[in-house]
């Protein structure tokens, strides 16, 4: 316990804070995490393409501080519906990016550090890999390591999010179109010597990485799925020099509409830094971060407008630090506080734009990104796979 105001505060309520364990919180209404217990949501436009952009820790004062430092201005603003979800975990009313990207990957609430799997570590169909079976192409772009708990959740089904040999392992279990990310050393040296770039290669991934040339210098070849490492391990910060996010995003809405075809495609991109700038306390790191994720949604936007076909949902999987806006701020500079080093548990802004919009209005659970997902792709009643 570093903040001990906060603790004592949350302490009340049996939440524990940083790093939190696992809490007192009441079970969970028997049909939350039910799969048959989905909300009717009345029919609805298709989109072929469905892009889901999470801005790791991006709460409303992190778009607002990103918002005033950018001459009053954000992309955030070309979306037409806006709604807010309800965060928690199923162990903790905080949770954490491994329980929260579940909740949008797999419709479950699950528990702090979960990757993939329900509150009994049983494996759960995530909708990348039911679009992958219904023949749509699939990507994950990521400002982290790949194997990171935000794409992780999408791809990968580990007890822990920490197993990240596990979860870069997991990657070879499925036809993922494309990944961008960091994390190399997750890949090529591993504990148990297996190589997964070279297996990759031999299943028929073009697989390249910062090692060898810039993401803007690979040759593209749309008969190949695609893997970039952008790092050995965690990529820099922005403004340490890592700027691929926004051009990884419009090359993989670019590329995965080529694989995609007739079919359509799913695409998971993540800004994870807003999260660190959190966890650090520091406001700039926060701001830049925001604004190169800023920049990246604009070029997505682009994509989506032209395309007319492509539903394109933004939302966090929570708020980090507690971060306000004080006195004395103005447009140019920001006077943050913070009152955590850890995530908190404020309701979450979610921003659509694109066919099916509309039924992002409104509060709801996280894990209903997931259902009105795939309703809006038309996947039928319920998911079926393993
Ligand atoms: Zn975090």
């Amino acid at each position: 316990m570093t903040k001990f105001f906060p603790c004592l505060l949350v302490a009340i309520t049996f939440v524990a804070c940083n790093p939190p364990q696992s809490s007192s919180l009441p079970p969970l209404p028997e049909d939350m995490n039910h799969p048959a217990a989905q909300i009717e949501l009345p029919e609805t436009e298709r989109p072929k393409n469905i892009i889901l952009m999470v801005g790791d820790g991006m709460g409303l004062t992190q778009i607002t501080a990103g918002l005033y430092s950018n001459d009053n201005q954000l992309n955030l603003e070309r979306f037409p519906a806006i709604g807010l979800h309800k965060s928690y975990s199923s162990d903790n009313l905080v949770t954490d990016s491994a329980a929260g990207a579940t909740a949008f990957s797999a419709g479950r609430k699950t528990y702090n550090g979960a990757i993939g799997v329900d509150p009994d570590g049983k494996s759960l169909y995530t909708i990348l890999e039911e679009a992958e079976d219904q023949g749509l192409a699939t990507g994950l772009v990521s400002t982290s390591t790949i194997v990171h708990a935000t794409p992780a959740s999408f791809i990968a089904h580990e007890k822990q999010r920490s197993f990240y040999e596990a979860i870069a392992a997991d990657f070879l279990d499925t036809e993922i179109d494309l990944f961008i990310g960091g994390g190399k050393k997750y890949f090529d040296r591993r504990e148990d010597d297996r190589n997964l770039l070279k297996e990759l290669r031999q299943k028929g991934y073009h697989v390249s990485s910062y090692f060898e040339e810039k993401l803007e210098a690979v040759t593209v070849d749309y008969s190949k799925n695609l893997a970039y490492l952008t790092a050995d391990s965690d990529p820099l910060t922005y403004n340490q020099g890592r700027k691929y996010l926004q051009f990884a995003s419009e090359l993989a809405c670019d590329f995965l509409d080529k694989r995609g075809a007739n079919d359509g495609f799913f695409l998971m991109i993540e800004g994870a830094q807003i999260d660190w700038g959190g966890h650090a306390n520091n406001t700039d790191y926060i701001i830049t971060e925001m604004l190169d994720f800023d920049r990246s949604i604009g070029a997505v936007m682009d994509f989506a407008e032209a395309d007319g076909n492509t539903l394109v949902i933004v939302t966090a999987d929570h708020e980090t630090g507690g971060f306000a806006i004080n006195p004395g701020s103005t447009h140019d500079t920001i006077v943050g506080a913070f009152t955590s080093d850890y995530h908190t548990a404020a309701l979450i802004p979610v921003f659509a734009y694109g066919p099916g919009a509309e039924l992002f209005n409104g509060i709801y659970e996280n894990t209903a990104i997931y259902h009105k997902m795939r309703q809006t792709y038309g996947f039928g009643e319920l998911a079926t796979g393993k």
